[in-house]
């Protein structure tokens, strides 16, 4: 039985690199049959952000992304916040040093600052290591019998892991393969404080093995972790169901070089988390993807491809597509630089896929915001036409707007363009033959078109954008028959007299 869980920590919103790794586990779950576990690392006290945690389940739902245990659902292994489960973390700290594995450290901050400082004296960087840990106060230094003695004083104390001197440790990777690192590099890092709360190292390694999860997939960023986590297994004697690996590219800037931050996204114009974040400290508001008007099927579909490909050219798969297709052995090994065109470009192929009625239903909420009422079916007969155009919600309005209301000013370079001194005789001849031509698009077509602009000789051009000046306000929009026979006959003429009067005043 596969479980794979997403372990972010309470510590700020939810960055699109997190939320791809949320998604790549729910995908691996999800095609195996497999349960999906939402577990809360807040072991770091000093880090914790109120209102972090349930930014990401709202994030995390919103895109659909859904968990069949977690912190925020229940289930048989909880609970699964790790500040919830800091009682039972205390006695495997105490397995570790009973078999050899750790040792009680008593080192104050200023005795380590002050070590480093004479390592920096010699060029030398300080790591408390197998090299370095005989010098330092600690329960190998000074004997089990002291250490005791200063515990049972209430002397504070870290627990250390102790890396044994000089092995090769190798990490299985799925996506990386065998990487291998030598333990000589590797600090004694602290595992258990002294408040009874465990580090990540410790608590994750504990999590997932009283949760049984058996695939880690997680950012490349842990990968240095990986080699202790590697140990810790074996130290607990639980290497026969260690977890498989698999480390996750980095989401990259979209010039390529370096990791994708916040600052990024506000300098380029793109959100890098999934909803907006007002900073409960510094008040500063972050944007969202949600509120920027992606679609979660858009934010899905590009994350999935951000570091993994199915194979072959498809780009736009659904949920149950992805599920279907996810395969770890096509995930790159090589950084996704994040590129905001392509970002658009899913928005705009998802905002083509809501229905006629979806898209009218959001354009009629945008027209009560400006106080109009129009027919239910004619607004869903504007959002068809335009439909292809848009790809926020937000550009409705702006893209719509003409269909209910005439314009009130006209675009200065379209009018420096098009409408030259004698247009007001050509837009009073307009005026004449919607007036007596039957009020069908053929009929107006050859009117326009062929009886009076191709018969008189006159740029097609330039009368057809006047009249699209005259009842858009600008040089753009559908199809100009179309448009006059949407908006009809009495408001052309009407919009059409306006401008006449207007633009012949201001020249
Ligand atoms: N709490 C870690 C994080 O915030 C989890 C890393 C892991 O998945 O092991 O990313």
């Amino acid at each position: 039985m596969v479980r794979v869980r997403f372990a972010p920590s309470p510590t700020g919103p939810l960055h699109i690199g997190g939320v791809r790794t949320a998604l790549y586990n729910y995908l691996f779950a999800r095609q195996n049959g497999g349960k999906v576990i939402l577990r809360i690392e807040d072991t770091d006290q000093t880090r914790f952000v109120p209102g972090a945690e349930q930014y990401i389940i709202e994030a995390l739902d919103w895109l659909g992304i859904k968990f069949d245990e977690g912190v925020h659902i229940g289930g048989p292994f909880g609970p699964y916040r790790q500040s919830d489960r800091k009682p039972m973390y205390r006695q495997y700290a105490e397995q570790l040093i009973r078999d050899g594995w750790a040792y009680y450290a008593f080192d104050k901050p200023e005795a380590l600052e002050a070590k480093r400082k004479e390592y920096e004296a010699q060029k030398k960087t300080f790591q408390y290591d197998c090299n370095t840990r005989m010098q330092m106060e600690n329960s190998l230094s000074l004997g089990m019998e002291e250490a005791q003695r200063r515990i049972d004083v209430g002397e504070p104390y870290v627990v250390r892991f102790k890396f044994p001197n000089n092995i090769d440790i190798t990490v299985h990777d799925m996506i990386r393969g065998d990487v291998t690192m030598n333990s000589r590099l590797l600090d004694d890092k602290v595992l258990f404080k002294s408040d009874g709360m465990p580090t990540y190292h410790l608590a994750n390694i504990v999590d997932d093995h009283t949760m049984e999860i058996t695939h880690v997939i997680r950012g490349e960023e842990w990968l240095p972790s990986a080699p202790l986590h590697v140990m810790l297994y074996k130290a607990f004697g639980w290497e026969d169901t260690m977890p498989r690996f698999a480390h996750l590219p980095l989401l990259l800037k979209p010039e390529g070089n370096g990791k994708l931050s916040k600052r990024d996204g506000d300098r380029l114009g793109f959100p890098v988390f999934p909803l907006e974040w007002h900073d409960p400290k510094s008040g500063e508001i972050s944007s969202g993807y949600r509120e920027k008007g992606y679609l979660p099927e858009a934010v899905v579909n590009m994350l999935a491809l951000m570091g993994w490909n199915p194979g072959t050219e498809q780009e736009i798969m659904s949920m149950n597509e992805l599920i279907k297709l996810f395969n770890v052995e096509h995930i790159s090994k090589n950084g996704a630089k994040f590129n905001l065109d392509k970002a658009k470009w899913f928005q705009h192929e998802y905002f083509q896929k809501l229905s006629d009625e979806q898209v009218g239903d959001l354009l009629e909420a945008q027209l009560k915001e400006h106080d109009i009422m129009a027919d239910h079916n004619y607004i869903v007969k504007v959002a068809a036409m335009m439909k292809e155009r848009i790809t926020f919600p937000s550009e409705l309005w702006d893209t719509c707007s003409y269909f209910f209301v005439a314009p009130t000013e006209y675009n200065e370079k379209d009018v420096a363009k098009r409408w030259t001194p004698d247009m007001h005789i050509h837009m009073a001849k307009v005026i004449e033959i919607l007036n007596t031509v039957p009020f069908e698009y053929d009929a107006i077509h050859k009117a326009l078109l062929d009886d009076y602009i191709a018969a008189n000789g006159l740029n097609t051009g330039k009368v057809m954008n006047s009249l699209r000046i005259a009842v858009v306000g600008r040089t753009v929009g559908p199809d100009m028959i179309t448009l006059i026979m949407m908006i009809g006959k009495d408001e052309t003429i009407r919009r059409v007299q306006n401008a006449i009067d207007k633009l012949k005043i201001e020249q």
